[in-house]
Parts: structure tokens; C-alpha cells; sequence
């Protein structure tokens, strides 16, 4: 999908507020009805009868016909915007430039903040088959009734970001020990983390090929050992890749070091899967794998709010993505209560306004979002 940044800057408040609307309402309904739209944006019925309209235009919502009630969802493209105005809203980005990947489940992009800084910006496409069927499994979901593309893209957002956290703060931490021993040690090779929101990751720009596009390496042995020697330490701190292959292994264009990407499928050494995920990974690591760590990644991930619960519905979601894949996604809905749709409302209110940037009645003055798309360079590499 391509982002097209030039609509951004047009969005009003007004539309700003039935997106977000339309957001919220999408936590419990596949398909929005109108009426939540006008209940939750506390704009009046005529004027968010244009607005879903200029919005849909735009494709930022889309519009749905049910054999119910017609309504809307948010589309990816809403998804990103809202995304990308978080964290635009708070500085972390600026512009957005190229398209530098196109993963199975995400769309990479090239960003800057404002002094023209590089850096990526991983959207998450999660949710292309249907949610009916692990629905029907599981009872995880609590009152979230429809899980859907968008919880599950956020989710795998938030545990790559919980994961990169605790790298890093593996990193940086022995520097406080003064143990130079324990710093080389911990210094696991991956991007820096810079900003999470949403579906969405910022972090830091490598100048690199994947492994899978390098014709020769220099130092094959030596590259080896290094690829073992991280997967190793991964292990050690309680943590198994899960994916580590030639696309997610990069190396650095100056100094063909690797440099490891890609951690939604990341799984602790103590889940129940653990050997036969690392045996996946590479073979006949074991011992050292389970050797007695210094310290606990999978540990830290917890402890940064990404818990057990979240990681199974993740991991049960990317189970039945195996299961199913290439069956596409299903529509439908439930009817409710005007009871149940107020307590509703006011609970995703109050989850929006305690986690994000949402919108309480006073929203932006002034019509549009000042995120600028003045193209920064061209990805260094191609
Ligand atoms: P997916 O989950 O879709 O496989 P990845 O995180 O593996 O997504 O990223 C896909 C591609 O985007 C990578 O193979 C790499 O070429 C590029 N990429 C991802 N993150 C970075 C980064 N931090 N710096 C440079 N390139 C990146
Ligand atoms: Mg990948």
C-alpha cells in the first residue's frame, strides 16, 4: 500500500474528530455504525454526514453495506495517518520520504524528524485472514469483540517495541556497571528504538543490505560466529528471535556488521514452544541457549507492559495466520443494545484518552496537520 503523505496535510479538525471517532467505535464494531460515529464524535448528524464522505473520498475510511446497517471502517491509510499524526504531534517525525521495504506483514518507509534526520518507520499490516476463526477458539479477546486488523497490528507494533526497548536497555545499562566485560556482552546489535504509536515503530536508519541481497561477504567465518555468537546472547537473555533468517539480518554498508531486525514473532526461552522456535532458528545451540542467564529480556519485555496475555493473543493470531494464510479477511457484525453502546463508548473514551493522543472535546484548532512531506533524500541504498 502506498502512503500518500500529501493528503495528510488536509486533514481538518472536524475530520480529524470523525476519524477518531471511527477509530474508537472500530474497537468494538468491524463495521461502524453511522449513529456511533455521531454519538462518539459529538458533532451533529448533517455535518458528519459530509465529513465520512470527504473522508472515504480519501480513503481513510471506507464505506461498508451490511445486511444490517451501513457504516464505515478505517482503512490502513486512516490507520497510518493517525498513526504518523502522533507522532508528528509530538516531534518524533517530521516528513516522510521513500519506501524502502515491503515486508509480508508491514510497509517500511523512510522518515525524518525535523532537522532531516533519517529514520524508518515500520507500519504493521496484520489482519489479512479472518478473526471469526480464532474468535471461535478463544475467549482472550474480553470484551473487545471484534479484534481485528488493527489490534493485531498494534499489538505486533507494541512487542516489537517492547523487545527493542529491552535490548536497548541492555546496551546502555552495563555502561552504569562499569563491567566493560559485561557492556561488549550485552550489546545486542539492533536498531535503536526511537518512538512507538499505533501499528507503528520509528527507529533508527541502518545503512545496510539485507543479507539475502549481499552477493559476497568478505569474512564469511567470521560473519558466522558473529550470527551464532547473537543468537547465543539472545538465548542467554531469555529471548529466541524466531525468524532470524537472511531478510532480517542486515549488514552495515561501512563495516559488514550484522545488524538483527524484525522482532514480532520474538519468543521467551521459558514459553512452552521454546526448543523446537530455536531449533528453527539455528541448530545445535541448545545448551548454550538454556545456559543460566545474567539477565532476563523476556523478563524486561514484561516488565514494560507487554504482557503474557497480549503475547498469547499475538501468538495465537500468528499461529492461525499459518493455519488459514491467504484467506481473506470477513465481515460481519453484532447488534447491541443502546445500553451496552453507551457503557461502550465511554470505556473506549476513557482507554483512548488514558493511552494516546486522543481528542477530548477540545481538538486542534485551525484546520490542517502540520506534517510537511518535503521528500528527504533517497534511501541510501537500492
Ligand atoms: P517484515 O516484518 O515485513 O519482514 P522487516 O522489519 O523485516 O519487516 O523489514 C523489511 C525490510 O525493510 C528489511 O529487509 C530491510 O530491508 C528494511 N528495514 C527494516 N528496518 C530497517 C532499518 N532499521 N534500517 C534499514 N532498513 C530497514
Ligand atoms: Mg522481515
Amino acid at each position: 500500500m502506498k502512503l500518500d503523505a500529501t493528503d495528510l496535510r488536509y486533514v481538518t479538525s472536524d475530520e480529524f474528530r470523525v476519524l477518531t471517532a471511527v477509530e474508537m467505535g472500530s474497537k468494538n464494531h468491524e463495521i461502524v455504525p453511522l449513529s456511533l460515529i455521531v454519538q462518539i464524535s459529538g458533532l451533529r448528524n448533517g455535518g458528519v454526514n459530509k465529513l465520512v464522505g470527504s473522508l472515504a473520498k480519501r480513503n481513510l475510511i471506507s464505506k461498508v453495506q451490511n445486511a444490517k446497517y451501513d457504516g464505515y471502517r478505517l482503512t490502513y491509510g486512516g490507520y497510518d495517518y493517525l498513526a504518523m499524526r502522533a507522532l508528528s504531534k509530538r516531534d518524533a517525525m517530521h516528513s516522510v520520504g521513500n519506501q524502502i521495504g515491503v515486508g509480508k506483514e508491514s510497509d517500511i518507509y523512510i522518515v525524518a524528524d525535523a532537522e532531516g534526520n533519517e529514520m524508518v518507520l515500520k507500519l504493521h499490516r496484520l489482519g489479512r485472514v479472518s478473526f471469526r476463526a480464532i474468535k471461535e477458539k478463544r475467549d482472550y479477546l474480553g470484551k473487545r469483540k471484534s479484534a481485528s486488523w488493527m489490534y493485531m497490528s498494534r499489538l505486533a507494533a507494541q512487542k516489537e517495541w517492547a523487545f527493542m526497548k529491552a535490548c536497548l536497555m541492555f546496551s546502555i545499562l552495563p555502561q552504569f556497571t562499569e563491567v566493560e566485560k559485561i557492556l561488549h556482552e550485552h550489546n545486542f546489535p539492533v536498531p535503536r528504538p526511537i518512538d512507538q504509536a499505533r501499528h507503528t515503530i520509528l527507529m533508527e536508519f541502518i545503512d545496510a543490505y539485507p543479507l539475502r541481497q549481499v552477493s559476497e561477504v568478505v569474512n564469511p567465518g567470521k560473519l558466522y560466529s558473529e550470527l551464532m555468537d547473537v543468537i547465543v546472547r539472545f538465548a542467554q537473555a531469555g529471548l529466541i528471535h524466531g525468524d532470524y533468517n537472511e531478510f532480517n539480518i542486515l549488514i552495515r554498508r561501512t563495516t559488514g556488521e550484522p545488524v538483527v531486525i524484525d522482532f514480532p514473532q520474538m519468543v521467551s526461552t521459558s514459553h512452552e514452544n521454546a526448543e523446537w522456535y530455536f531449533n528453527r532458528d539455528v541448530e545445535k545451540v541448545l545448551e548454550e541457549g538454556t545456559a543460566e542467564p545474567g539477565f532476563k529480556l523476556d523478563v524486561m519485555v514484561e516488565a514494560s507492559g507487554f504482557g503474557r496475555k497480549e503475547m498469547q493473543v499475538l501468538e495465537e493470531y500468528m499461529e492461525s495466520v499459518k493455519e488459514q494464510e491467504e484467506q481473506s479477511s470477513e465481515v460481519y457484525s453484532e447488534e447491541e443494545s443502546e445500553e451496552e453502546k453507551s457503557e461502550e463508548i465511554e470505556q473506549i473514551q476513557q482507554e483512548t484518552i488514558e493511552s494516546e493522543d486522543m481528542p477530548s472535546t477540545n481538538l486542534e484548532e485551525g484546520g490542517s496537520v502540520p506534517m510537511t512531506v518535503d521528500a528527504p533524500a533517497p534511501p541510501k541504498y537500492q
